[in-house]
């Protein structure tokens, strides 16, 4: 069945793109050949290989570390802090002016639909580089000190390439430090790209490494003797083993793992609006969000009702070519996912869960998964248990505000949670009580820079955003 509003395609022109054939490693202000082996990037909405990029090796990570402790040394922790942010304004200023190509080229290389890379992802990269640039004369009344730590070694996943590499060397240089930094393996044209803005920017050499490549050029990342912190966002798995190869050193750490977020959903809450917070807790990026609203807990007395507008609603998302401005859901990133995304979701229904996903045409080629809901989960299912990162909504019910809290902390992650009520009475009391990093209430999937983001239990350790975010690239008051 086609989806019920018919509609004129609207793509996005790709002509302001320029992809090569191949890509290098962005060491010491300048693209250089690695001296390992290479990789493709496809684009996932069509299968189409992308470009070849360099796999950095051991020795081209280390020669990216030593470029950037002369950095360090030399010039960026010598610089004064009104130096250091005319850089960083610079630099935020001209994701502005190039938001369009880095937008197209984002929705190319990781399959998110251009409105949000347009509207979300591109205006928040931005947005963070204004806000730390702000902070880097301001250091003193920050209260973790002035002192950088030194070299940053970070790792960054697919889900939003450019933003977290945002989050990540935003403070980091900030702050003083300087960066070597892994983009992930499937979405590495951004990354290259941002390292074209640091030479735009006339970002003094070595202050910015860029080196492409997967776990490997990860671990020797991370395992790097020179290294002084590793900032880490991915995998709770890979998070572990990764708190594993620093315990014992002195690196500093943070980690930004996985999550499985509760979306609890009371029966005074505006439904209509409830709804659509739903639509965008799951769908938004394909589910690809670690703070993602997986599990939707409704109040048992609205949960009828509220299913029906929900798939109501599910039945006109627009699924398909990531850059029609009309898209509302992308392609999977990879196949690898789109694998793991069944998998999990063959388990679910082999479970006993009752299985809708919302009529639509999926494109012939290419990584595609409908709007999928689940109902008659129950906590055991592993469905409501694991992180899909997928567009894969589980379904609970609950009846007492108790229960919801009971329910909604009842997993491995502390990531995020939302809440949807008419009293606020209501949403502090609940906020108190829910072990999430972020609250939102009567909204979800908000982001801002003064805002700290980050997550408890398996959902790691350690803020990013705000002025706590700078707290991981200082040496702390009193050293
Ligand atoms: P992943 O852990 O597989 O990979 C993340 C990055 O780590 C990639 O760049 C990868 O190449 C690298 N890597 C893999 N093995 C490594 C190793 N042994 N040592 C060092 N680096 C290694 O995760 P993913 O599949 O790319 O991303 C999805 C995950 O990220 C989800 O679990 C999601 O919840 C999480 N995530 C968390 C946040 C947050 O802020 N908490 C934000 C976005 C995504």
């Amino acid at each position: 069945m086609s989806n019920i509003f018919e509609y004129a395609p609207a793509p996005e022109s790709r002509a302001i793109v320029d992809i090569k054939p191949s890509y290098g490693l962005f060491i010491d202000g300048e693209f250089v050949d690695g001296t390992g082996k290479a990789f493709k990037t496809v684009n996932p909405a069509t299968e189409e290989v992308l470009a070849e990029v360099a796999e950095a090796s051991d020795a081209d990570v280390d020669a990216a570390v030593k470029a950037a402790r002369r950095a360090y040394t030399r010039v960026w922790s010598r610089m004064s802090g009104s130096e250091r942010a005319k850089y960083l304004y610079r630099i935020a200023r001209i994701i502005q002016e190039r938001g369009r190509e880095l937008a197209v080229l984002e929705s190319i290389d990781n399959g998110k639909p251009i409105k949000e890379s347009r509207d979300v992802d591109i205006p928040v990269v931005a947005a963070h580089f204004f806000y730390y640039a702000g902070w880097a004369d301001k250091l003193k009344y920050s209260g973790f000190g002035e002192t950088p730590l030194g070299v940053a070694g970070q790792v960054i996943p697919w889900n939003f390439p450019l933003l977290m590499l945002a989050w990540k060397i935003a403070p980091a240089l900030a702050c003083g430090n300087t960066v070597v930094l892994k983009p992930a393996e499937t979405t590495p044209l951004t990354a290259l790209l941002f390292a074209e803005i640091c030479q735009q920017a006339d970002l003094p050499p070595g202050v910015v490494n860029i080196v492409t490549g997967a776990g490997d050029t990860g671990r020797a990342i991370v395992s790097h003797p020179d290294v002084d912190k590793v900032a880490f966002t991915g995998s709770t798995d890979v998070g572990k083993a990764i708190a594993r190869a620093v315990a014992g050193t002195n690196k500093k750490v943070t980690l930004e793992l996985g999550g499985k977020a509760a979306n609890i959903v009371f029966d005074d809450a505006p439904l209509d609006q409830a709804v659509e917070g739903i639509v965008n807790g799951i769908f938004f990026n394909q589910g690809h969000v670690c703070c993602a609203g997986s599990r939707l807990l409704v109040q048992e007395s609205v949960a009828d009702e509220v299913m029906e507008r929900l798939k109501r609603r599910m039945a006109t998302l627009r699924v398909g070519d990531p850059l029609d401005k009309n898209t509302d859901v992308g392609a999977i990133n990879s196949a690898e996912q789109l694998a793991k995304i069944r998998e999990l979701s063959d388990i679910g229904e082999a479970e006993g869960a009752e299985r809708w996903s919302a009529p639509c045409d999926l494109p012939a080629n290419g990584y595609w998964f409908a709007p999928t809901v689940f109902t008659g989960v129950s906590q055991a299912h592993r469905i409501a248990r694991e992180e899909i990162f997928g567009p894969v909504l589980s379904v609970l019910t609950f009846r007492t505000p108790s229960e919801a809290i009971e329910k909604a902390n009842n997993t491995p992650f502390g990531l995020s949670a939302g809440v949807w009520t008419d009293k606020g009475s209501r949403i502090l009391s609940m906020a108190n009580r829910l072990r999430a990093g972020v609250v939102w209430a009567n909204t979800f999937n908000k982001f801002d820079p003064t805002s700290p983001f980050g997550g408890y239990k398996e959902s790691g350790y350690g803020r990013e955003g705000g002025r706590h975010g700078l707290e991981g690239y200082l040496k702390g008051e009193d050293s």
